[in-house]
């Protein structure tokens, strides 16, 4: 007899190798990125209905109108996150939009050491906290339930901030809580689409730079 359980399991771990696969073909080349998501299980992060498309480069609803975001969208920030830099250049990294956890999740799996991360949804705050939890991953991760817009004053500054729900406009407080020589990755509404952008914060000012079209749920200005 097989044993159900177990079959299940290793049929979720040939489908996620099989995204890393893809996520290669697809451009993701950095290590460490390929090698965190090998090893996240993202279908504890969706729900059990969908489980079976978890692994499949899409994007899937988490109720209340959001959704987690697609494991190439997932690659392509922390790769942009990362940039040239070695890891040790992200030790504080400030995500928001928590959604379901998995981007702090594989955050946590690359070996950030200090990671925030804020969602304004109390039940998917809630949700994240438990999901990680399950996945013995909480860690050092702490998962704040506020307006992201405004950052997190008292931690500041990051070395790293990946925005993952879209603003019309870059938020001042995110600029300013970004370390020099710290990096923030962020889609831009512009009204008509939506733009991933770099920002790097040097000595002197700020570099931005647009890098591919993006499709991100709104980001909330306001609890
Ligand atoms: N990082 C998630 C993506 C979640 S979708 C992943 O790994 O899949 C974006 C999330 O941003 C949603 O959960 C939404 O509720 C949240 N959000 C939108 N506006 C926000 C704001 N102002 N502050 C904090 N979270 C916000």
């Amino acid at each position: 007899m097989t044993n159900k359980g177990h079959g299940l399991w290793a049929g979720y771990d040939l489908r996620r190798q099989r995204m890393v696969q893809r996520l290669v073909q697809m451009g993701i080349h950095r290590s460490e990125v390929l090698d965190a998501m090998s090893v996240v299980p993202r279908h504890v992060f969706v729900e059990e209905a969908l489980r079976s498309r978890a692994y499949d480069d899409m994007s899937l609803p988490l109720g209340l109108g959001q959704t987690i975001s697609q494991p190439y969208t997932v690659a392509v920030m922390t790769q942009l996150l990362l940039g040239q830099e070695p890891l040790s250049a992200r030790q504080k990294v400030l995500e928001i939009g928590t959604g379901c956890g998995y981007q702090t999740a594989v955050l946590q799996a690359l070996g950030v050491p200090e990671i925030y991360s804020i969602e304004r949804l109390r039940p998917l705050h809630d949700r994240a906290k438990s999901n990680l939890r399950a996945i013995r991953l909480l860690g050092h991760a702490r998962l704040v339930c506020g307006d992201g817009y405004l950052g997190l004053p008292a931690e500041a500054p990051f070395d790293g901030i990946l925005v993952t729900a879209a603003p019309t406009q870059i938020p001042v407080p995110l600029l300013q809580q970004l370390a020099i020589g710290g990096r923030m990755v962020l889609p831009l509404d512009n009204g008509q689409a939506q733009y991933l952008w770099v920002i790097d914060k040097t000595a002197t000012g700020f570099q931005e730079t647009c890098v591919q079209e993006a499709l991100f749920v709104p980001l909330v200005n306001g609890t």
